[in-house]
């Protein structure tokens, strides 16, 4: 299950719903800088890292290899859950996955702040430098915490040079090993009981026959590869994601589930062609409560793009998708589409993938009358208002893939279930 939007479509909620029919749910790239907000029986719980499958107590709950894992902030998650009576023995936790250190959140505020009106809006949760020390092999890895020698060699010899970094380029603090290393031991011991080896646990799981979930943060417009460069995340959210960061082959894949809003919103930096001002915007972000989990921060709104929803299509391989948040465009008096980009003059159908370009684009609007009555209460598709089934449907045509899922609400019961987006045939009612 991927977001096809720029993140924040409401995946907490899918991922939950899914959840029930599944196994193992496995999270396999990004940090903390996601955030999901659940709501059982009227109750919020948010979460950053652990899997929503943990609100289900015979799944198991991994977090996998690909991600990068702050402890000190799952260990206030998993305290949380705790002091909310939820059983979180199902969590694992991959040894192979990296850990975010105190440097790295260090150095992505005062990076940031370097950067000036050239910020890409990070998140300073040191989920960047934690994936770029990943890549240039100085990263610290959880199986690390569990072994004081290890931890004490490898931290030595990289802290030297990120204090040096951080003293002579930022002007900052340097940072006490002795300090990080008690600190990350004691993390370490905490966390003990739930690290696992990633992969024995999914191909255990999967010759098994059971049901696994791979869940994406983040979205696809914000993959390193294929989103908005440079205003991306730094990690792979697209569904080819989970193969790397969960350690398995893409023909373990039976289906791919995206999920978008019934609008699109963006938070952070970077060209959004279907960005809206005034009296809608506000309505989008008061009604949809288009704030920030994890950040508090406001997120942009804009009407739903279907350029970027079919780009999302090609670059998963979705089959079908669960379009969330119908109900916050419930007041409104006509809807806009987006069908197509015009482009210096020229109208496209694509995504263009040079971002100057991207930059360019002005939006080709189709616009709807809207259906002006709540659709929380609607159970099936017959409940809709003609004019709100009528969106969807043209929706799915545009984007070139089935609904399988429609979502009319914060709580799991204000779902409309077109078809069974596991078992399902691949062509649901609403299909193009
Ligand atoms: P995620 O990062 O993709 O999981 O998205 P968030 O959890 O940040 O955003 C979803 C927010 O919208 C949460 O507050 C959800 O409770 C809420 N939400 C999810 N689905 C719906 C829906 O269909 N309608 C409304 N009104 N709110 C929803």
């Amino acid at each position: 299950m991927i977001g096809a939007q720029w993140g924040d479509e409401g995946k907490g909620k899918i991922t939950d719903l899914l959840s029930s029919s599944a196994d193992v749910v496995v999270r396999y790239q990004g940090g903390v800088n996601a955030g999901h907000t659940i709501v059982v029986d009227g109750k919020e719980l948010k979460l950053h890292l652990i899997p929503s499958g943990i609100l289900y107590a015979d799944t198991t709950c991994l977090i996998g290899s690909g991600t990068v894992v702050d402890p000190e902030e799952l260990i206030k998650e998993l305290d949380m859950l705790l002091e909310n009576g939820i059983d979180t023995t199902g969590l694992q936790l991959a040894s192979t996955a990296h850990v975010t250190m105190p440097y790295h959140c260090l150095l992505d505020e005062v990076m940031e702040e370097k950067r000036g009106a050239r910020r890409i809006g990070t998140t300073g949760r040191g989920i960047g430098p934690t994936y770029s020390d990943k890549s240039e092999r100085t990263g610290i890895r959880v199986r690390d915490l569990l072994d004081p020698t290890q931890l004490r060699d490898r931290l030595c010899d990289v802290l030297e040079l990120k204090n040096e970094i951080l003293q002579k380029i930022y002007a900052a603090e340097p940072i006490d090993p002795e300090v990080v290393i008690s600190d990350y031991l004691a993390y370490g011991e905490r966390l003990a009981p739930y690290v696992v080896d990633c992969t024995r646990t999914i191909h255990a799981a999967a010759r098994d026959r059971k049901n696994l979930l791979f869940e994406g943060a983040q979205g696809t417009l914000l993959d390193l590869d294929h989103g908005t460069y440079p205003y991306v995340t730094s990690s792979n959210p697209v569904s080819g994601g989970a193969c790397i960061g969960a350690g398995v082959g893409p023909t373990l894949i039976d289906r791919v589930i995206g999920v978008a809003k019934a609008y699109t919103t963006r938070v952070g930096e970077g060209p959004f062609p279907t960005e809206l001002e005034g009296s809608v915007n506000e309505h989008l972000t008061d009604k949809g409560k288009e704030i920030g989990t994890t950040t508090g921060r406001r997120r942009r709104c804009g009407w739903f793009d279907a350029v970027i929803g079919r780009y999302a299509v090609q670059v998963n391989g979705i089959d079908c998708l669960a379009i969330t948040k119908l109900d916050v465009l419930d007041e409104l008096s006509e809807i806009k589409v987006c069908v197509a980009y015009a482009l210096d003059g020229q109208r496209i159908n694509h995504f263009p993938t040079d971002a100057a370009a991207f930059a360019r684009c002005r939006p080709i609007y189709r616009t709807m009358p809207g259906w002006r009555s709540s659709t929380s209460d609607c159970r099936s598709l017959e409940d809709l208002p003609r004019t709100a089934l009528s969106y969807l449907t043209y929706l799915a045509d545009l984007i070139e893939a089935p609904i399988a899922i429609v979502s009319l609400g914060p709580d799991r019961d204000q779902t409309i279930l077109v078809e069974d987006p596991i078992h399902g045939p691949k062509r649901g009612l609403l299909s193009h």
